[in-house]
């Protein structure tokens, strides 16, 4: 196996990947090696793209703003994303960025808005929610990007999941007890999962009464306080990932 070049950056690059490939850089992309790192023709940068694995890159300056990538060799096979859905109520600007940012960094493979009555902003910037989740890919290592969705009902959302998919329903009014051993004692989960968190308003009892009807429904308890829903995001995927995901 090659060696890995940890202290390399890492783009995204949305082009096929095979050695020899070169690959033109966008502007952002060209400033950011060349102006902002001051990387020089032959310096590596690690690529990915989510289909063929990580690469090993060599920059080929093309002048004062632009620069080709050229793929000299592939350093990680490409690995599967995560099967977890990380639904949640649209929260305004920084918070959601700052939510989409974590949950890639916690390892949810898709992102899912959810409109339920108390979401604050029922209309979600997709372009935004992807640019953050590239940002977060390049920077936690992962190899695919998150799929970014379209926001839905949570009523509609539910219903178009599948049977088998383990729902795991952050409640903050669920009575306090060891979430871990709520998730513990489901076993090896194979059918993918969904973690759901509400918006700062908190879930209506008609939408706890929704998401509990779900056949496979495990409502946790994030502890005795009520957490900011960008907070929830991190403490739910944390104890997910640890008992039923990748972190063992
Ligand atoms: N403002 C509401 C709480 C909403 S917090 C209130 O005061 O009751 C936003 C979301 O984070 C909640 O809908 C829930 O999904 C999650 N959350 C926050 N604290 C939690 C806790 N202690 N246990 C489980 N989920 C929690």
């Amino acid at each position: 196996m090659a060696e890995y070049y940890f202290n390399a950056p890492r783009l995204f690059v949305d082009a096929p990947l095979q050695a020899g490939a070169r690959i033109e850089l966008d502007r952002g992309q060209a400033n950011y090696l060349l102006n902002v790192l001051r990387l020089k023709s032959q310096d590596p940068v690690l690529i990915f793209n989510g289909r063929d694995g990580e690469w090993r890159a060599e920059v080929a300056v093309e002048g004062r703003k632009a620069a080709d990538l050229v793929c000299a060799e592939r350093v990680r096979e490409q690995s599967a994303a995560p099967d977890i859905i990380y639904a949640f109520a649209p929260l305004k600007h920084a918070r959601l960025d700052y939510m989409v940012q974590k949950a890639v960094e916690m390892g949810a493979g898709v992102l899912q808005p959810v409109l339920t009555q108390r979401t604050q902003s029922s209309r979600v910037n997709l372009d935004r929610m992807c640019s953050n989740a590239i940002e977060a890919a390049e920077q936690c290592g992962i190899l695919s990007i998150p799929e970014v969705r379209e926001e839905r009902p949570l009523e509609r959302f539910l219903k178009d999941l599948e049977a088998d998919r383990l729902v795991i329903f952050c409640d903050e009014d669920a009575p306090v007890s060891n979430p871990v051993e709520a998730l513990a004692k489901l076993g090896n989960n194979q059918a993918g999962l969904v973690v759901i968190v509400g918006p700062e308003g908190g879930f209506t009892d008609q939408e706890r009464a929704l998401v509990a009807a779900h056949e496979r429904c495990v409502c946790v308890s994030l502890g005795p306080r009520i957490l900011r829903a960008d907070t929830a995001a991190v403490a739910a995927l944390a104890i997910v990932q640890s008992v039923l995901g990748d972190w063992h």
